[in-house]
């Protein structure tokens, strides 16, 4: 949100400097430097903006693989997490057939113990009635009471025969509680084994769930992402399409500048075409009635160099000295740090006025950390184009693109941004301004009346 407002905050203060610079256009008030300087700035601009676009696509293409692979990823985790799922199922229905298998086999054992213990009781009872109170009262009394010896043995037999059938019985059925519990056993076991086997499924599940969740994390993260980079290019290609119209309104200036220009030389070849017939007609009257003759010759050229290490010896009276108050530092190189100071300060007490140098257009006016308040305008003086640097001014009375004739207030001198001291530092360019090392700067003391 914030960034969607930051940047059409940007998009307006450009068309509102779009806006600006076409009212001054047609007027001629910039020179064909400053437009082309401009252009190259809008070139720099755009292959800066290019490389952006270009990386952040590739950090989209990036970004858009990972995603790719994240979601694959999440997939398999899935489809792990299911078949773990139809195990656990598997393993508990197999625990619960396990656990009712033990249930039957309990039962059982519970029927013949029941059994056992009545078979006890049986014998018990039948051995008391037996050899106590089986009608006789021992079973001395019984053996005795035999009417004879083969009656008695009989007796014997039969008593004997049918304690060994009972003990026969009982022994049995102890033998299939005895099975049956070592059954009982074997089953608890698989049960234990069964229930460790779910226990480590379970864990597994968990892990895999936790392993899911991150990568679910991530692929968010990533998201957010591709949402940033996708905002970023939106950016930068809104930024090229003002760049363009910037372009194509410069593009505009200079065609019509071109086209004022031509039309001046013709009118100024026509002038001279005018001038030339007068004076042949002139001479050819003088030569009717005088013996000497005169050619005019008007030309003053002369023409500075641009490398500001080259001197500047002839004086061009253009300009005039934009503030009161006497020179503090020359222009060049400084003995006392070695280093270059590409225009002269003059010094006075803050607030002394001052004046554009010539006439001309503002190309700047604003506030700069080095310069402070700072005016720089563009002339145009004899065909040629100049700029000059107002520097260090407690306030400005200009605004860029503003027509401003020689001698005209700008501002009043002052102690803003690197300096020490009430002074204004003063450029002058044949050229456009540049930045450091300046090169295109000459000594304004050669151009001042
Ligand atoms: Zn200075």
């Amino acid at each position: 949100m914030k960034f969607r407002y930051v940047r059409k905050v940007a998009t307006l203060g450009l068309a509102l400097s779009l806006t600006v610079g076409y009212t001054q256009s047609i007027a001629s008030a910039e020179s064909k430097a400053n437009l082309e300087n401009k252009l190259d700035n809008i070139k720099n601009q755009q292959s800066n903006n290019q490389e952006k676009i270009d990386s952040s696509k590739e950090k989209l293409s990036e970004n858009n693989k990972k995603q790719n692979s994240l979601i694959h990823k999440l997939d398999e985790s899935q489809k792990k997490i299911d078949s773990i799922n139809k195990n656990i199922q598997g393993k508990e229905q197999d625990i619960d057939a396990e656990k009712q298998k033990i249930k039957k086999l309990e039962d059982e054992i519970k029927v013949i113990t029941k059994r056992i213990n009545e078979r006890n009781e049986f014998l018990k009872k039948r051995i008391r009635s037996m050899y106590i109170n089986g009608g006789s009262v021992n079973y001395i009394e019984v053996i005795m009471g035999s009417n004879s010896f083969g009656n008695f043995l009989d007796r014997v037999l039969a008593l004997n025969l049918i304690a060994e059938q009972d003990r026969q019985i009982l022994t049995d059925q102890q033998n299939d509680k005895k099975k049956q519990e070592s059954k009982k056993q074997a089953y608890q076991k698989e049960l234990t084994s069964l229930e460790d086997n779910l226990a480590n499924l379970k864990t597994l599940k968990a892990n895999l769930d936790e392993e899911k969740q991150n990568q679910k994390k991530l692929l968010t993260q990533l998201k957010a992402e591709e949402n940033d980079i996708h905002d970023d290019i939106m950016d930068k290609q809104e930024q090229e399409k003002v760049l363009q119209s910037q372009q194509s309104i410069i593009k505009n200036q200079l065609a019509a500048l071109v086209k004022e220009e031509e039309a001046k030389k013709k009118a100024e070849a026509e002038r001279q075409a005018k001038e030339r017939a007068a004076v042949e007609a002139a001479k050819s009257a003088k030569q009717s009635t005088a013996s000497h003759s005169s050619s005019p010759s008007i030309s003053h050229t002369q023409s500075p160099a641009v490398s500001h290490s080259d001197p500047v010896p002839s004086v061009n009276a253009d300009f005039i000295k934009p503030a009161a108050g006497y020179i503090s530092s020359g222009f060049g190189h400084r003995s006392f740090d070695g280093g270059f100071h590409p225009g002269i300060d003059i010094a006075n007490s803050i607030g002394t006025p001052i004046h554009a140098a010539a006439s001309g257009v503002v190309s700047n006016a604003y506030h700069s950390s080095s310069y402070g308040n700072v005016v720089m305008i563009a002339h145009s003086v004899n065909g040629k184009t100049y700029t000059t640097v107002y520097a260090h001014m407690t306030s400005y009375s200009v605004s860029t693109g503003q027509t401003v004739s020689q001698g005209q207030v700008i501002g009043s001198m002052g102690n803003t941004g690197e300096s020490f001291g009430s002074h204004l530092h003063f450029e002058l360019y044949i050229g456009p301004w540049t930045p450091p090392p300046h090169n295109g700067s000459v000594n304004p003391l050669n151009y001042i009346h």
